[in-house]
């Protein structure tokens, strides 16, 4: 077996030269190493379970202009749209009844949603739905309004640190936006006391072997309880419209590394990792992933929420794409289960 490979398995730890090492020189031998001991790894930990979250993108109104995302202030043809407080629990309800039992908001930084109306619409969920995981992804927020929103009953937050290098980070993102509070903000939102899940794009413009090593190391000290990774897939209004896309063989090599590093990990298996190959899903389950995040969104907005083109289901309604999944679950021995699917720690 290679070296690295099995070193990894072994320890869950590589120095970063080693790790940017088993990036460069993988080949299907090696992935095909680390996948099983990922799935080994991870059947010890979640047994065959898949979990799900019923992701409602609330917003796409947003004041930061990431370069990669379709999102962004500076893009003009992005028609905005948000949520009300009566149309997130109308999706809530839904996805209670298909067997969700974590609801994730997702949005751009929208100053609508301030921590008054947050911590209304997270109270309002964990009232109808005790049993509920409340997740939020609403971006870079004030210590304060991260312990408000706790206070108020959520229980995780997804913020992908996006790369853990400085200068790769400052190429990805105005000058307007930093690392450092980035950086903080995830400490925060660890202090107190939230399941936190951080993440990078695969195959991001300017990222290397190298930045990429820099992020394992990174998700190596930091701990998060999830990581969110999946493709870097161009968005035609953005500055990155004719950069390359990411690719689905380095994000499951990349998501078996992860699992090796911590067998505990919450992993999803993305809808960018499904778009950029139509079994993509089903092959981050079998590298180590042990999570999907369907759209509960209205069938109304799903497409304005594009942060990148030719996104998946957003076509279809909130029903079907459970009952899809869990088709697809089981075409490869797995299944969706209805658990709130903490992270087993
Ligand atoms: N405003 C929230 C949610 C951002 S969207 C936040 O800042 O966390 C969620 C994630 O989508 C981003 O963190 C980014 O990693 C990913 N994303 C954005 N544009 C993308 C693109 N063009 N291709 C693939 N993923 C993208």
């Amino acid at each position: 077996m290679n070296v690295l490979v099995e070193k990894l398995i072994t320890t869950h730890s590589l120095t970063t030269e080693e790790y940017a090492a088993l990036i460069e020189e993988r080949d299907a031998a090696s992935a095909e190493q680390l996948a099983l001991a990922a799935v080994h790894a991870r059947r010890q930990v979640y047994g065959n379970a898949v979990f799900t979250r019923g992701l409602i993108e609330i917003s796409n109104i947003c004041k930061n202009d990431c370069l990669y995302c379709g999102i962004r202030r500076s893009n003009l043809n992005c028609e905005r749209y948000r949520l009300s407080k009566d149309d997130i629990l109308l999706c809530a309800e839904q996805g209670y009844r298909f067997g969700f039992r974590t609801i994730v908001l997702q949005g751009g930084e929208d100053a609508f949603f301030s921590d008054a109306v947050l911590c209304e619409i997270i109270a309002a969920l964990k009232e109808k739905h005790p049993d509920c995981a409340v997740t939020l992804s609403m971006g870079e927020r004030s210590r304060e309004s991260y312990q408000a929103l706790f206070d108020a009953g959520a229980d995780r937050y997804l913020l992908r640190h996006e790369t853990a290098n400085r200068a790769h980070y400052e190429a990805l993102h105005p000058a307007a936006m930093s690392f450092n509070n980035r950086m903080r903000c995830l400490r925060d939102l660890r202090e107190i006391g939230y399941q936190v899940g951080c993440g990078f794009m695969v195959g991001s413009p300017f990222q290397t072997a190298k930045t990429l090593a820099e992020d394992l190391k990174f998700i190596e000290d930091f701990r998060p309880a999830m990581v969110g990774i999946g493709p870097f897939i161009p968005q035609k209004d953005t500055p990155f419209a004719h950069e390359p896309a990411g690719t689905a063989e380095l994000t499951c090599f990349l998501l078996s590394v992860l699992r090796l590093i911590d067998p505990t990990l919450l992993l999803p298996a993305t809808t960018a990792l499904g778009t950029i190959d139509p079994q993509g899903r089903e092959k981050g389950i079998l590298a180590g992933a042990n999570v999907v995040m369907p759209n509960l969104s209205p069938v109304t907005v799903r497409k304005k929420y594009a942060l990148y083109d030719n996104k998946i289901c957003t076509g279809e309604e909130s029903a079907q794409c459970r009952g899809c999944l869990q088709r697809r679950m089981e075409s490869i021995g797995y299944t969706l289960v209805v658990d709130r699917g903490d992270v087993r720690r």
